[in-house]
């Protein structure tokens, strides 16, 4: 079987082979489809991605361009707001403005303010500070006097002897907060002692180097003070300005500025860097400049404009990609957000994975009609075999019982006159024309059957009415003497009485020659269930059937081999009778099979009446 088979399976290999590799090359097509298409996304992504980063490094530098004016301003001007700003020259940060204070809780400076003020109130001994005191209470007596020329040059005095004596800052400041405060006098206040409080003494009183204005010196030397003295320094210096009618704004947003502290910034730094997303520095000669950036508000405008151009719709965005603490601005990288994209790229994997399955399904269904076809092929060729068995067998059946026959007739011509050795030559003659009769009977019944060319002719037939022609026919079929028993008890069918009479000639005959009995005991019995049908037991005393045969038997063409018997047919007997029954919608089955003989049961699914 295999040898015959082996031309088929070499095509159909082949050609399953064929198939295989034009779908692997389809994958290929496939894959290499998807992959262009998500590269042509990536590029246009890139592409928008690029001019959002050029963009945005175009916009830093000119904001830090934008901010040099005011930032130089912050640097030399303490009331200028710093915020923002970032400046480092020679290794001292400029801006952000250093806010930290002298550690620690005493307030010197608030007891010197204390101190000679008391020396002033009680006229008592100064020490080091009575040439000032002294020339202070001169101003006062002046102002007291109304001596309005006096007072000039009193101040005038007072003025130059401490711009001659320079103190440091934490004396300096609160001696010239308690000048301000004894010698304030409302619009009358002399104007160089208001000038000490924000616009600063003209410069050969000591100005621009130091005494700039009790508001500006105190906000710059800030970290000479601990955080109490600053405090009420800072609390009388608005004080005394809110009297003289100085404008205090400036003064209390740069005190309470918060400071930035010192920024970390890297040795080698030399480009334009943004130092996490919060500054944007750039060495310039010795300078390092910077300003303090909102990268997400300042992607907005650039956003805005690409959608205005109409490079993406708006629900597109740019982001910021993560990046290290220092990032040198030509690194910087932008992603571009468009859930327009995200749906493309799902569209393309979804068709990607259409694609796959249907060759995944192509691949598969080759493999199924490679294995149907051998399948198809296989029975085929047992098909062939089967039927070629048959028509040997067959030949063969046909063979012996016409040798038989002319053998006899022969025989039965030239010992005519000679009996009694001839005596039942005729009868054997007659049984070996019955054989062969009911063989082929039985094929051609078969035939039409299995073409559905039978016309079923029903009527009402009485079961004992099958009895006495089969017992007829077994007594001359067999040389053994055959009981047929039957136990029908006037059951009737509604069937074709010429079908039913093959089947039961076929058990028959079956139940003689699977035998080894003498005599041979048929018995038939109806079991009669109302409403539902009948079943007829049909039972032999034969050699019976191996149970794992029991269905086997009823194949087309299938013998049961059994060991020691030598019986010939032509498989054809219980295949023919199933047909039979399944043509009156019913069933034939071995019901039970032993050594003592075989019951088979015919079910006839029509009601009884
Ligand atoms: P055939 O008798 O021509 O071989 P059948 O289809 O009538 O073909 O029977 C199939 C097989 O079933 C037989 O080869 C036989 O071995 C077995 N068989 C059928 N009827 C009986 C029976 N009554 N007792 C024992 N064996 C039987």
């Amino acid at each position: 079987m295999l040898r015959r088979l082996l031309p088929t399976l070499v095509a159909l290999g082949c050609g399953l082979l064929a198939l295989g590799w034009g779908l692997v090359s389809l994958q290929r097509i496939f894959s290499r489809e998807r992959d262009d298409a998500h590269a042509q996304l990536r590029s246009r992504r890139d592409a928008l991605a690029h001019a959002g980063e050029e963009a945005l490094r175009q916009n830093l530098t000119r904001k830090l361009d934008e901010s040099i004016v005011p930032l130089h301003a912050a640097v030399g001007d303490p009331l200028e707001p710093g915020e923002g700003f970032y400046l480092n020259f020679r290794d001292y940060q400029f801006l952000p403005r250093l806010t930290i204070p002298m550690p620690g809780t005493e307030t010197p400076a608030r007891d010197l303010w204390a101190r000679l003020g008391a020396r002033l109130k009680d006229g008592g001994a100064a020490g080091a500070w009575e040439p000032r005191l002294t020339r202070l209470r001169a101003v006062e007596a002046a102002l007291a006097a109304k001596d309005a020329r006096g007072v000039a040059m009193r101040v005038e005095e007072l003025l130059r002897y401490h711009a001659a004596h320079r103190l440091p800052p934490e004396q300096e400041l609160p001696f010239l907060l308690l000048v301000v405060e004894r010698l304030q006098r409302g619009d009358a206040t002399p104007p160089l002692v208001r000038a000490l409080l924000r616009e600063g003494l003209p410069e050969d009183f000591g100005g621009f180097a130091r005494a700039s204005g009790l508001q500006r010196d105190l906000l710059r030397e800030r970290s000479r003070f601990t955080q109490a003295d600053f405090d009420f320094l800072h609390a009388r210096v608005v004080q005394v300005s809110a009297a003289l009618g100085e404008p205090t704004a400036d003064f209390l947003a740069r005190a309470s500025e918060a400071g930035a502290g010192m920024l970390v910034i890297p040795e080698d730094l030399y480009e334009p860097t943004l130092l996490g997303e919060l500054w944007y520095v750039e060495p310039r000669g010795e300078a390092l400049y910077g300003i303090a950036v909102d990268l997400e508000a300042m992607l907005q405008p650039i956003t805005q404009d690409m959608q205005a151009r109409g490079l993406f719709d708006s629900t597109g965005r740019l982001r910021l990609r993560a990046g290290g603490a220092f990032r040198p601005l030509r690194t910087l990288k932008l992603a571009v957000d468009l859930p327009e994209w995200a749906r493309q790229e799902a569209d393309i994997d979804a068709r990607y994975g259409l694609k796959t399955l249907l060759v995944a399904v192509c691949g598969a269904l080759a493999v199924a009609i490679f294995a149907l076809a051998v399948v198809a092929q296989q029975r085929k060729y047992r098909f062939l075999e089967l039927k070629s068995d048959f028509v040997a067998t067959v030949s063969h059946e046909l063979r012996t019982p016409l040798a038989s026959i002319r053998l006899l007739g022969e025989t039965l011509e030239r010992k005519l006159a000679q009996a009694p050795e001839v005596r039942d030559y005729p009868a054997r003659i007659v049984q070996a024309a019955d054989g062969l009769h009911f063989l082929v009977e039985n094929i051609l019944s078969f035939n039409r059957i299995d073409k559905g060319r039978w016309r079923l002719r029903t009527s009402r037939v009485r079961l004992e009415e099958l009895v006495p022609p089969l017992r007829d026919e077994l007594a001359s079929a067999t040389s053994v003497p055959v009981h047929v028993t039957a136990d029908v008890d006037g059951a009737e069918l509604e069937a074709d009485l010429g079908l039913l009479r093959m089947l039961f000639s076929n058990l028959g005959r079956n139940a003689c020659a699977y035998n080894r009995r003498d005599p041979i005991e048929i018995t038939i019995r109806a079991q009669v269930i109302p409403g539902y049908g009948c079943t007829v037991l049909f039972q032999d005393n034969g050699i019976g059937i191996p149970a794992s045969e029991w269905e086997n038997a009823f194949l087309d063409f299938y013998r049961v081999t059994t060991p020691g018997t030598e019986v010939h047919g032509s498989g054809l007997g219980l295949a023919l009778c199933r047909r039979i029954m399944k043509l009156h919608r019913g069933d034939i089955q071995v019901a039970a099979s032993g050594p003592d003989g075989t019951t088979f049961a015919l079910i006839f699914n029509e009601p009884h009446r």
